[in-house]
C-alpha cells in the first residue's frame, strides 16, 4: 500500500501546529488499515471540531470565523456557503475588533479623567456622543443580517393552499421548474401534500402543495385534506390561489376564513399571499378579487403553465420578510444567533452610555457600560471565552475539522 505524507510545518499551517497529512488509496479498507497502523503507533482520533478549535486557541482564526467554518460545512445553498466564506475571511471580525478597540480607547481617556482629572483637557463630548452614534449603527447594521442568516441556515416553508383545480400543482411545476407535482384535469387529484425545492435569493425553499382543501367522501383525500391543513399551519408563508376564470368563490371565503380562524388559535399571523392565476384567460380578472384583496399581504398574478408573474411572487415574498434589502449576489457575512445575542448586549449598554452622558451622570456610569460593551464584543471573537461555550460550538463540528 502506497501513502503519501504531507508534511505542514508550524506556523504556517490551518492549525499553526506542526501537521502530516496522510493521503492513501480511497477505499474503506485501505483507509481503515491505515487509520488503525495510526492508532496503534499512539495516535488518537480527533474530537469534533477540535483542529478548528486547535486554530481558535492559536490565534489562527477568532471565534466567530471559526463559527463561519462550521457554517461553511453545513451550507445548504450557494448563498449560505457564500455568507460563511465572507465570515472566515474577517469582514466581521475586523469589524468587532474595531468595535472593541474603540469601546477600549474610550474608557481609557474616561478613566484617566476618573484618575487624574485637574492634569487633563475636558472631555469633547460632542465627539464622543459621535462617535458612540456611529458605534451604535455599526452593530445595528450587524444585527440587521440575523433573520437573513437564519433564513439561510433554516430556510422557509411555503404552503400553497386553494381549492382543487386552480392551478396550485401547476404553479408549483412552474415555479420549481419540474413535473414533480401531478398535474390534472380532476378536481382532487393533489391527494397529498407535494414537495419541491426552489431558492429565492439564496434561501432555500420548500414549496408544499397541498391538496385542495374541501369536502369530501374519498377517505384518501380526506386524509390529503388534512395533512394540507396542517402543513399550511406550519408554514411560513402561505399562498392562497384563486382562479381568475371563476373570481372570487364562496369555497374561497371558506379557505380564508380556515385560515384566519387557525391563525387566532396559533396567535402569530402567518402572512398570506393572494395568486389570482389563470390570469391569461381573463386579464381583466382583478376586478373580480378587489373586495377581498384587503384581508391578504400582497396580491400577485400569475399564469402558471407559462411561469408568468412566478419572479413577481418571489419579489413579494422577500418583501414580506423584509429581506427585499439584500443585496443580490456579492459575498456578505451574516451574523449567527450567538453574535446577534451579544451584539444586543453590546447595543444595550451603547444606548445606556448614550443616557448616562445626557443625564450628566457621573464619568464612573459611563465606564460601567464601556465595560459591558467591550466585554459582550470580546465574547464574539472569543476573548476570554468560557470552556463551556467553546465546547458547544466546536461540539457541533464533525470529526476531522
Ligand atoms: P390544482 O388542483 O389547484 O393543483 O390545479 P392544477 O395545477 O392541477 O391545474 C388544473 C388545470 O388548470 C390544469 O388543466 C392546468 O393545466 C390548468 N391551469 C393551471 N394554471 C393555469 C393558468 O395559469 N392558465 C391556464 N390557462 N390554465 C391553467
Amino acid at each position: 500500500m502506497k501513502v503519501l505524507a504531507i508534511p505542514m510545518l508550524a506556523p504556517r499551517s490551518y492549525t499553526r501546529e506542526d501537521v502530516v497529512e496522510l493521503q492513501c488509496h480511497g477505499s474503506d479498507v485501505c483507509l481503515h488499515r491505515v487509520l488503525r497502523a495510526c492508532l496503534e503507533a499512539g495516535a488518537r482520533l480527533a474530537e469534533p471540531g477540535e483542529f478548528t478549535l486547535r486554530a481558535f486557541l492559536n490565534g489562527r482564526l477568532d471565534l466567530s470565523q471559526a463559527e463561519n467554518v462550521g457554517k461553511i460545512i453545513s451550507a445548504k445553498s450557494v448563498a449560505a456557503a457564500d455568507t460563511a466564506l465572507a465570515g472566515i475571511q474577517g469582514g466581521f471580525s475586523a469589524l468587532v475588533k474595531s468595535l472593541r478597540t474603540q469601546c477600549i480607547e474610550l474608557l481609557s481617556e474616561i478613566e484617566a479623567r476618573l484618575d487624574f482629572d485637574d492634569e487633563m483637557p475636558p472631555l469633547d463630548i460632542n465627539f464622543l456622543m459621535d462617535s458612540i452614534d456611529a458605534m451604535w449603527q455599526d452593530v445595528q447594521k450587524a444585527l440587521d443580517t440575523a433573520s437573513y442568516d437564519k433564513l439561510l441556515q433554516s430556510g422557509l416553508q411555503i404552503a400553497i393552499v386553494g381549492r382543487p383545480n386552480v392551478g396550485k400543482s401547476s404553479l408549483l411545476n412552474a415555479w420549481s421548474k419540474s413535473d414533480r407535482a401531478i398535474v390534472t384535469e380532476i378536481a382532487g387529484t393533489t391527494r397529498d401534500v407535494v414537495e419541491a425545492s426552489v431558492t429565492v435569493q439564496g434561501i432555500p425553499v420548500t414549496l408544499l402543495d397541498t391538496a385542495g382543501i374541501r369536502e369530501s367522501d374519498d377517505i384518501v383525500e380526506r386524509i390529503g385534506v388534512q395533512r394540507s391543513e396542517a402543513v399550511a399551519m406550519g408554514a411560513d408563508v402561505i399562498i392562497m390561489t384563486v382562479s381568475a376564470i371563476d373570481g372570487w368563490t364562496s369555497d374561497d371565503t371558506k379557505i380564508l376564513e380556515w385560515i384566519q380562524n387557525n391563525q387566532k388559535s396559533t396567535g402569530s399571523p402567518t402572512p398570506v399571499i393572494l395568486v389570482i392565476n389563470k390570469i391569461d384567460c381573463v386579464p381583466s380578472a382583478v376586478e373580480l378579487f378587489e373586495a377581498n384583496s384587503g384581508q391578504f399581504s400582497k396580491r400577485v398574478l400569475t399564469c402558471a403553465v407559462t411561469g408568468q408573474g412566478v419572479q413577481e411572487l418571489e419579489s413579494a415574498i422577500l418583501e414580506i420578510l423584509g429581506l427585499d434589502q439584500i443585496p443580490a449576489g456579492g459575498r456578505r457575512w451574516t451574523v449567527n444567533q450567538r453574535h446577534c445575542e451579544q451584539l444586543l448586549r453590546t447595543r444595550e449598554a451603547l444606548s445606556r452610555l448614550k443616557s448616562s452622558i445626557e443625564e450628566e451622570m457621573p464619568l464612573d456610569f459611563w465606564t460601567i457600560e464601556l465595560r459591558e460593551a467591550a466585554l459582550a464584543l470580546g465574547q464574539i471573537s472569543g476573548i476570554d471565552i468560557s470552556e463551556e461555550i467553546l465546547s458547544n460550538i466546536f461540539g457541533k463540528f464533525c470529526i476531522g475539522k
